[in-house]
């Protein structure tokens, strides 16, 4: 009796597979609606051929002004910009909505940082939502975790902490996704971001809770679908170079 029930079993088994193996073609499953456009990547020391340079070190500061509208204040020094002291944030005259942004930055040396503002600095997505700058190398200079290099401020720990001593360049690849709002200005889809930093995944398509706050939680307010990519200035010396992004639409 059970080896006929199996004999049945394996018969309509087979059975099945033969009538979606003659219902669905290989070619029902071919997608040729959209065409991927060709982005050269570039080769070793060259950037994709869609990027859009912000800082080379060669350039001048034409992609950046301070939040006022005045030229920027902080330093070029040789392949450097650094944050000048007391000076405010910089961001891009451009504005941008969903990005792959790559950024190097250093913390300056910590005998001449202050000491419960070691290195801190911060990459504010659309202006808004801050992936945290910190001395953080091996926790030496302890600050709550979601405030520590690598957390999107106050909302979520990096995953690992990849950090490189201070005075050392340090990368952050970055893949954000804008939020969306309806007409009636309601939150239609939040942003996401994932970070890549040294190279190591600190953060996975996370869902940011809304603009970066100091104080009290955060939540969404309806704001245009692109905005000016802001760099934090937080009295430390902190220094960036070679900062590109490519904006993405995302399907
Ligand atoms: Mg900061």
């Amino acid at each position: 009796m059970i080896y006929k029930m199996l004999v049945l079993l394996t018969s309509v088994t087979f059975l099945t597979g033969v009538v979606i193996a003659q219902e669905i073609s290989p070619e029902a499953t071919e997608d040729w609606s959209r065409k991927p456009p060709v982005v050269d990547p570039g080769i070793k020391g060259k950037l994709p051929s869609d990027a859009i340079v912000l800082f080379s070190g060669k350039q001048d500061l034409d992609h950046w002004e301070h939040m006022d509208g005045k030229s920027v204040s902080w330093k070029v020094e040789g392949e450097a910009l650094v944050v000048a002291p007391k000076s405010g944030d910089i961001q891009t005259k451009q504005p941008f909505g969903s990005i792959q942004l790559h950024v190097e930055w250093k913390t300056p040396d910590p005998k001449e940082d202050y000491s419960n503002n070691m290195g801190n600095s911060g990459i504010l997505l659309m202006g808004l939502y801050e992936l945290q700058i910190y001395e953080s190398f091996h926790d030496k200079n302890e600050i709550y975790y979601n405030g520590q290099a690598g957390s999107v401020y106050k909302q979520h720990i990096p995953l690992v902490n990849a950090c490189l001593p201070p005075q050392t360049w340090q990368t952050f690849d970055i893949v954000f996704e804008a939020p969306a709002f309806n007409r009636d200005t309601s939150l239609k889809k939040p942003a996401y971001l994932t970070v890549f930093h040294n190279g190591v995944l600190i953060l996975h398509h996370v869902e940011l809770k809304g603009p970066m706050k100091y104080q009290g939680y955060p939540a969404y307010e309806y704001h245009e679908s692109k905005l000016p990519l802001r760099l934090q200035e937080h009295n430390s010396q902190v220094s960036f170079r070679n900062i590109w992004l490519r904006e993405l639409t995302l399907h």
